[in-house]
């Protein structure tokens, strides 16, 4: 079997030999991409099944549907995204050619999640080969199957000069992180990622952090409250809560919440019936590790559940269960729950809602539930998220003219369409200069012993003309 190192080399002098430049090879892989797509939808659909049990309808929109439709808006696009851009020039450069160029960065480490397991792989590998890198994928090992179908198709269908899967759990993760890459592109935990930033330091490496932590959800003002529940309940518990955008928490009025409560029960019946043990519609929890964790958080929260509560750890179940009267220090606002809790806590003001959610680290998405355009804005205005939607959740990662990622804990960087190909890489400023206007290059060239009148002229020359007034 190939080394870490041995799968380097080969993909770096993939790299060093040009291949991957030429818009041509992009786009050829790039449809290579989609044909391993498109022609084993049902093996990927059936690995989501054995990984998370999810339903095949939210397998195809958030997982097959979302990296084909990647693959055509970069297709689509990458001619023009390549396209050097030219830029505003002064005087002193009038005659020059100014320009970025988009460039390759070498070979990216591509480190995935389990919870979208190849929607959270496949995206940012369509990012890294329009740009024109070369690419390691590490799938997570928690999705196993979904890890061991990569493995077997990346080959079958990509350059095995220029693309390669490695894969392990974290001990291989962190032998792996121990060679020099030009890019590590990581979602995941923040846990997690305080090691990759470690091991990117050894080599300055620059890193995307695609992270978690506690979206809020806020209802205020007036707001139709069934479209509100049926908006949250799908937000919340699509593939059963592990989801880095789902709404975390619910911070609304007394009043609404008591209005919301038997709405988001008649919502909840009608999704998942009054069994939601036996609907086909509530993926499971990933592990039993996970599924553990889940249990121990709602034992220690001193919420009062009003909804659910019930699991099986046989099959790794756990009801969408929905948490009143949650303290700020409860358990389950300690960490990311990525699960199906929805724990409601109360503040009577907007004000204070945000006060509250501004105390806590910067989420990966804001969400607020109102029918009046100023309380939204007001939210917009007096927060900050990765990303934000007004009147539904998870939704706005679905359009890839918006850059997906993080601020502050939540990540940095972001991807989907052109913000994924300008991540991966590099703007090269250039400069192109002829040979003409010696006489003016000769006003910077010594002896520089100049008399203060010549001076003031010139410091005057070079502020209101030479290199100001960009045009
Ligand atoms: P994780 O951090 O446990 O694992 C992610 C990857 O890191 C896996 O491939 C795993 O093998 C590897 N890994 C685990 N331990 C490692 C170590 N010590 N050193 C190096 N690599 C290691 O994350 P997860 O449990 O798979 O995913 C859940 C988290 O990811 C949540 O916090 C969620 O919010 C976040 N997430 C973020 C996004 C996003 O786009 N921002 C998307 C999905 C999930």
């Amino acid at each position: 079997m190939e080394t870490h190192s041995q799968i380097l080399d080969r993909l770096r002098s993939a790299f060093r030999s040009g291949i991957t430049v030429p818009e041509a090879f992009r786009q050829a892989q790039l449809k290579q991409l989609m044909s391993l797509m498109t022609e084993n939808e049902d093996q990927i659909l059936d690995a989501m099944k054995k990984d998370l049990a999810k339903p095949k309808f939210e397998s195809v929109i958030a997982e097959v549907d979302m990296v084909i439709n990647e693959l055509h808006f970069t297709i689509a696009n990458l001619n023009s995204w390549m396209q050097p851009e030219y830029v505003s020039k002064n005087l002193a450069t009038k005659l020059d050619d100014c320009f970025v160029r988009r460039e390759p960065l070498g070979v990216v480490l591509i480190i995935g999640p389990w919870n979208y397991p190849l929607q959270l792989l496949l995206s940012p590998l369509i990012a890294a080969i329009g740009a024109g890198n070369c690419a390691i994928l590490k799938p997570s090992e928690v999705s196993a199957a979904t890890d061991a179908l990569v493995a077997e198709l990346i080959p079958k269908y990509m350059s095995q000069d220029c693309y390669a899967v490695v894969r392990g759990a974290a001990e291989e993760t962190k032998a792996l992180l121990k060679n020099r890459f030009d890019h590590i592109f990581y979602t995941g935990s923040q846990a997690v990622a305080r090691h990759i930033l470690h091991a990117a330091a050894d080599h300055l490496t620059p890193v995307t952090l695609e992270l978690g932590g506690k979206c809020p959800c806020l209802i205020y003002g007036k707001v139709n409250i069934t479209y509100a529940a049926r908006r949250l309940a799908w937000s919340k518990f699509f593939n059963t809560g592990q989801s880095c955008v789902a709404p975390d928490f619910l911070v609304c009025s007394k009043a609404t919440r008591d209005a919301l409560l038997p709405a988001l029960r008649q919502t909840l019946e009608d999704f998942y019936s009054k069994e939601p043990e036996s609907s086909a519609d509530l993926p499971r929890i990933v592990s039993p590790r996970h599924w553990t964790r889940l249990m121990e958080l709602l034992k220690r929260s001193k919420g009062k559940v009003v909804m659910g509560g019930e699991s099986n750890e046989e099959n790794k179940y756990i009801a969408p269960t929905v948490l009143v009267d949650v303290a700020e220090d409860d358990a389950l606002m300690e960490e990311e729950i990525f699960g199906p809790f929805l724990p409601i806590l109360t503040a009577e003001t907007l004000e204070e809602a945000i006060a509250l959610i501004n105390r806590q680290e910067k989420p990966l998405a804001l969400y607020v539930f109102s029918e009046e355009s100023s309380v939204v804005n007001t939210v917009l205005e007096k927060s900050s998220s990765g990303g934000f939607c007004s009147n539904d959740g998870i939704i706005h990662m679905a359009l890839p003219t918006l850059p997906f990622g993080g601020v502050g804990a939540s990540g940095f960087g972001s991807y989907h369409g052109r913000w994924g190909f300008e991540t991966l890489s590099h703007q090269r400023a250039v400069m192109l200069r002829g040979w003409t206007l010696e006489r003016l290059n000769g006003l910077r060239y010594p002896p520089l012993h100049r008399g203060q009148a010549e001076l003031a002229a010139l410091d005057h020359l070079c502020q209101t003309q030479l290199l100001t007034h960009v045009m």
